[in-house]
């Protein structure tokens, strides 16, 4: 272990950051969870967790108080495309206010270090207007053309971080993640994003059902397991580079190969019902990570087969779980549940 450190993770009610925070605790960090709520399928390992509202100032001065060294600030109003395309305004509103908030409270609290959580969705929509697009790289953001509502306020809050770093000497990083996925994560309740949703799908099914695939099932995304985000964030923190960078995985595969390879997880041949009506997102997206190889000196590497088999068996487990305590035997597919290709 190297020396103990006072840190604040926001977000830690959600996915990454609850993975976060088990990994810093396993480091022997002090760690502070705040989120509007507690991580939905195991207790946090925090030492201490909050609840508290970043959108208010109050709640971000409070969450930095005392002495915290670095934050990890991954508190968002975020889900899948279905999510985020649906209310943009009110996704942009409640990131600015966490983001500028936290921002201010961590230079007033003189953090030393504070990390931003952005994402792939700065990437301009021209630029990925086809299924077999160039990886994107870090320069590509600009001109600027990103999601609307969630890509935008993610482009401005990585300025502002810049502004911070220049006008008061606050020491940020930027990463851009690229689709997390992994167990611990939202896979129901319209929220959740296609490799989660998908294996949910695949779980509910019986052999030889339909199932429904948002948009054609050709348009391509590349998609990181959780662990490997972690320890990019991680080595990010500890490394000195300021600027944005990708942080995903640098193959590409398509919403058919996804579901192809949830099916021969799960044992199942199933029907692909396309519905062409569904938010898609952009059509094709990939990390070029030559420059995070060339900063860390280490890229993300655990496989979709690899990822996707710990996943599945989680969300299947999940399911099975729930089924027994509603005392339900078996369940139709698909029934009331919504799935989602995500851009994120
Ligand atoms: P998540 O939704 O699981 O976690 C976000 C957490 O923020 C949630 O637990 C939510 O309750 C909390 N939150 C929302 N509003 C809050 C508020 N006002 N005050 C306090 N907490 C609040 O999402 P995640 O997948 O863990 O994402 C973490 C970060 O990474 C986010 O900033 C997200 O935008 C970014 N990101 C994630 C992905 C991905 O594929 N998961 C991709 C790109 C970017």
């Amino acid at each position: 272990m190297g020396k103990q450190i006072r840190i604040l993770v926001t977000g830690a009610g959600g996915f990454i950051g609850h993975h976060l925070v088990n990994r810093l605790k396993d480091e022997g960090h002090w760690v502070r969870g705040v989120d509007l709520k507690v991580p939905d399928y195991e207790p946090s390992r925090a030492d201490e967790f909050e609840i508290l509202d970043l959108r208010r100032y109050d709640g971000c001065l409070q969450a930095t108080r005392g002495q915290i060294e670095q934050v990890y600030n991954f508190a968002a109003d975020m889900g899948g495309i279905g999510y985020i395309t649906g209310s943009h305004a009110e996704i942009a509103r409640n990131n600015i206010l966490i983001n500028t908030h936290m921002l201010e409270a961590a230079r007033l609290n003189d953090i030393a270090r504070f990390l931003f959580s952005s994402s792939a969705c700065v990437y301009p929509g021209y630029k990925q207007k086809n299924t077999d697009i160039h990886p994107l790289r870090e320069e590509d953001a600009y001109p600027a053309d990103p999601e609307p509502g969630y890509g935008w306020e993610k482009l401005f809050t990585e300025e502002l971080c810049r502004y911070y770093e220049r006008d008061y000497r606050l020491d940020t990083r930027i990463v851009r993640f690229h689709n997390v996925y992994g167990p611990l994560g939202t896979y129901e309740g319209g929220k959740e994003k296609a490799p989660a949703a998908i294996s949910r799908k695949v779980a509910l099914a019986r052999d030889g059902d339909e199932i429904e695939i948002w948009g054609d099932g050709k348009q391509t995304r590349s998609f990181m397991y959780v662990d490997d985000c972690v320890e990019g964030v991680l080595r990010l923190m500890t490394s000195t580079y300021h600027e944005p960078l990708n942080l995903g995985m640098s193959t590409m595969i398509s919403v058919d190969g996804l579901v192809d390879l949830v099916m021969a997880i799960a044992g199942k041949r199933l029907i692909k019902r396309y519905d062409l009506t569904k938010p898609q997102g952009v059509r094709g997206r990939n990390s070029d990570n030559s420059r995070l190889s060339q900063i860390l000196g280490w890229e993300p590497s655990i496989s979709p087969e690899v990822g996707l088999e710990v996943t599945y068996r989680w969300i299947e487990s999940e399911i099975r779980k729930t089924d027994r305590a509603r005392g339900v035997s078996v369940r139709p597919p698909d029934q009331a549940h919504r799935s989602s290709v995500s851009c994120l």
